[in-house]
């Protein structure tokens, strides 16, 4: 939609959706995280990171703040420049049709490709509108379709098995922004919990909150480190990541050393965890029955817990995908294939994957964007 707004010509947006833009009305908890004030190319992951550069200061979160302002679209800065509506994610799918039918686009729904090929400069379409069928051609065809995140929501291949179908190479594609998942049951006692924690591997570090689910672990914090994540590797979690615990419990042994330790960690920590981590990490007595080793020991651990999740929820729950169309064949510019003049990629379905926090969204702003820019020069 962000495309066909700006092609200046006449565009159609095909999908097989009953209604556009389902990830952004659901997005945010209802209220979309529409992309985020320190938006840059480093809060990006692709095989190429220098490839998001161009199409991002080209279409920066101000331009889309601009745009929503236009549109009378209230908005405030959660956390950590994260920007929501202040009302109704709807909002913003309504400012995309809007935007796009001032453009003189159309949006057909309910519409599904049943046939695609390309002959004489041109590509041809077999649609499935609403049960009829309709033929059509043009010379521009742009790949939207996002990724393999929630089929449940109508997520499908289809970007990846066209562009494989003209000659484009894909990278490999993995859930990402994704709960992980422990194949025993060991944190459900503390299903709910939740805590600011730092979590890292040798890759990357996020400060976020960390929640611990039936299944295992969620909150911001894992979801940002499912995507640096691969099968069989560790993760580090620090559960008092912005305290010097060892310190603090070593003062207050001097004050109050008949206080139980678990007492005063519960000061630090949600008395959950500390109940569960008692016999495992061997926190047990007063204050003043713990030497120095004996602090330091419980408190590494704390600040330095190792884990290896089993897996991750997949597709299922993942918010994006990562990797997908290589970034290598398309035009860094336009996103229009270089083997392949005409047709262009741009979104999720393309090797360019946001972090956690209003990052996906303005990359496919910004590139939508390009493409439906590049096009209107040539309409
Ligand atoms: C639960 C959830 C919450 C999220 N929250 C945020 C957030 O707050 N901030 C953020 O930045 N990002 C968020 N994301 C990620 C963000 O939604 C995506 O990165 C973004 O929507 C990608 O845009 P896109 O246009 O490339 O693809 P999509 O938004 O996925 O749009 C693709 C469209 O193509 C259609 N389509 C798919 N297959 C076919 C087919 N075979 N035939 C016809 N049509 C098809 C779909 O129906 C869909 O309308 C969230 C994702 C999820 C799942």
């Amino acid at each position: 939609m962000m495309c066909a707004a700006h092609t200046g010509g006449r565009t159609l947006v095909i999908d097989h959706a009953k209604a556009p833009g389902e990830k952004i009305r659901i997005s945010g908890g209802g209220r979309c995280n529409f992309t985020n004030l320190y938006a840059e190319p480093a809060n990006y992951l692709s095989q190429n990171p220098h490839f998001c550069k161009s199409a991002m200061a080209r279409y920066t979160q101000w331009d889309f703040i601009d745009l929503i302002g236009r549109h009378g679209i209230a908005w405030h800065e959660k956390t950590l420049g994260q920007l929501f509506c202040d009302g109704s994610a709807r909002q913003i799918v309504s400012m995309l049709i809007e935007e796009l039918q001032k453009a003189g686009a159309d949006l057909w729904l309910n519409t599904s490709l049943s046939g695609l090929r390309h002959a004489d400069g041109q590509f041809h379409l077999e649609l499935d509108r609403e049960g009829q069928r309709v033929s059509l051609a043009c010379a521009n065809l742009v790949l939207a379709s996002g990724g393999k995140s929630i089929p449940k929501m109508g997520a499908t291949g289809l970007a990846y098995d066209i562009a494989r179908q003209f000659g484009l190479r894909l990278t490999e594609t993995r859930p990402a922004l994704v709960p992980f998942t422990f194949s025993d049951e060991r944190f459900k006692p503390m299903a709910g919990v939740s805590l600011p924690a730092r979590l890292s591997n040798d890759r990357a570090s996020f400060d976020e909150a960390l929640l611990f689910t039936h299944r295992g672990l969620s909150g911001p914090a894992v979801l940002q480190m499912s995507s640096y994540w691969r099968e069989g590797e560790e993760i580090r979690v620090n559960l008092v990541p912005d305290i010097s615990l060892f310190e603090l419990l070593r003062d207050q042994r001097q004050t109050s050393g008949a206080k139980a330790l678990t007492t005063e960690l519960a000061r630090h920590l949600p008395s959950r965890l500390v109940d569960h981590l008692a016999p495992e990490l061997g926190i047990t007595g007063n204050l003043a029955d713990q030497s120095d080793t004996a602090l330091r020991q419980i408190t590494d651990r704390l600040s330095d817990w190792s884990l290896t999740p089993s897996g991750t929820e997949g597709y299922r729950t993942a918010e994006v995908t990562l990797g997908g169309i290589d970034t290598d064949g398309l035009s860094s510019k336009t996103m229009e294939a270089a083997s392949f003049p005409g047709l262009f990629a741009i979104g999720e379905a393309v090797d360019v994957t946001g972090w956690l926090g209003g990052y996906n969204f303005q990359w496919a702003w910004a590139s939508g964007h390009a493409a439906g820019q590049a096009i209107a020069q040539r309409v």
